[in-house]
């Protein structure tokens, strides 16, 4: 039995349904007249079933790429709304993975000041992840996510069977953004899920109790701090680090596994640093080796990669705000100075994962 997750927002509880029958509410929401927002990949697997229950003319495919996740893709999605005679008392459904969720949310965000959403996540990462907690997120450029605001959907509704079609990097990459909660947590469900990993690779409606404590331990924080102005700051363990790897590695590695190598630098510098005993990082990187993406930081990258770090959002002046740990469910706010210091702990971790 699947039961369903309630979330409180500032404006007003949402679910998180769980179903098996993704179609029928589909078109129970077409019929009642909301505008569907889909990944152009998601409609390719599935527009046989779903064009027979929807109503085309209300109907805009977004292909899900960084590119899009821009204010250029931003108005292409509410010129086309509009085009289809979009009002303000119509609903958004976003039907996709995290890239398709921040452009929706945020064109529900502005369109007519703001109109309601309803998010179906097709991904594991926005299954188990990015589908609560109200952030909604565009690029400018080639700097990520940079606007934005908080706008949560009225339901969510997940359906597993759309993890059986995702490609394994990406079933990968949700699992990387599950280790960071569970590691945040000290939860007892890391090793089973280590212990299972290769498993639940092939056997994917299996990772269901994983996303469900995943969503339960992300519930927790954001809950408390929806605007990320304390605690739930915590959950940027891995992030900084990640998304200077996402970055250096022109985006080639995904999200969630250079959020799972950038646990495996945060956790080196706390070893470095003496804050984190050098059996409490093996213990950890044993587990993270099984999701690690196979890019490497080569030492001859360190310099840029320090240059990325520098500019990352969260920086408070000159220092690097990151999330630094003591051991498993033992995470810290640290600000780091961008010095010789940390070259050189990023140097030697480059050397010791050749
Ligand atoms: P994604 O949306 O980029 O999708 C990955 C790929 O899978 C795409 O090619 C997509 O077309 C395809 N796809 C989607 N569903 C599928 C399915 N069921 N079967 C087959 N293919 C499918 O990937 P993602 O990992 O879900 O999202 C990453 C994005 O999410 C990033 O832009 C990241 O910044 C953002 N994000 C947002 C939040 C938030 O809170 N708003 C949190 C974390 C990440």
């Amino acid at each position: 039995m699947r039961e369903s997750i309630t979330i409180q927002s500032y404006k007003g509880p949402y679910e998180v349904t769980f179903t098996e029958d993704i179609t029928r509410i589909i078109e129970s929401k077409s019929a009642k007249g909301s505008f569907i927002v889909c990944d152009s990949n998601v409609w390719e697997l599935h527009h046989l079933c779903w064009e027979k229950i929807v109503d085309l003319n209300r109907i805009a495919l977004i292909d899900a790429t960084e590119e899009n996740k821009s204010l250029a893709g931003v108005k292409n999605v509410v010129r086309a709304l509009l085009s289809k005679d979009f009002r303000r008392d119509n609903t958004i459904l976003a039907v996709g993975g995290g890239v398709i969720q921040d452009i929706a949310s945020f064109v529900a965000s502005i369109i007519f000041r703001g109109v309601d959403w309803i998010y179906v996540p097709t991904t594991l990462l926005s299954q188990a992840d990015s589908c609560i907690g109200s952030k909604t997120s565009i690029n400018l450029e080639n700097i990520k996510n940079v606007i934005g605001n908080f706008y949560p959907p009225r339901q969510i509704y997940t359906d597993l069977n759309f993890l059986t079609s995702l490609s394994k990097d990406d079933i990968r990459s949700g699992i990387g953004e599950i280790y960071h909660y569970f590691f945040y947590d000290n939860n007892p469900l890391i090793y089973e899920l280590a212990e299972e990993y290769n498993d639940l690779l092939t056997s994917r409606t299996r990772l269901y109790p994983y996303l469900r404590e995943s969503l339960m331990i992300k519930k927790s924080l954001i809950e408390i701090d929806e605007f990320d102005q304390g605690p739930r700051r915590k959950f940027n363990y891995g992030h900084t680090f990640g998304h200077a790897i996402e970055a250096i590695s022109n985006f080639e590695v995904k999200h969630g596994l250079a959020v799972t190598m950038g646990m495996d630098v945060a956790n080196y510098i706390s070893m470095k640093r003496g804050v984190l005993g050098a059996k409490g990082y093996d213990q950890m990187k044993q587990i993270l080796s099984t999701n690690m993406p196979e890019y490497r930081l080569a030492e001859h990258d360190v310099d840029r990669y320090l240059t990325i770090l520098a500019k990352d959002k969260k920086n408070q002046g000159s220092q690097l705000r990151c999330i630094l740990c003591r051991g498993l469910g033992d995470l810290f706010i640290e600000n780091l100075d961008i010095d010789n210091k940390l070259r050189k702990i990023l140097e030697e971790y480059s050397r010791d994962n050749l």
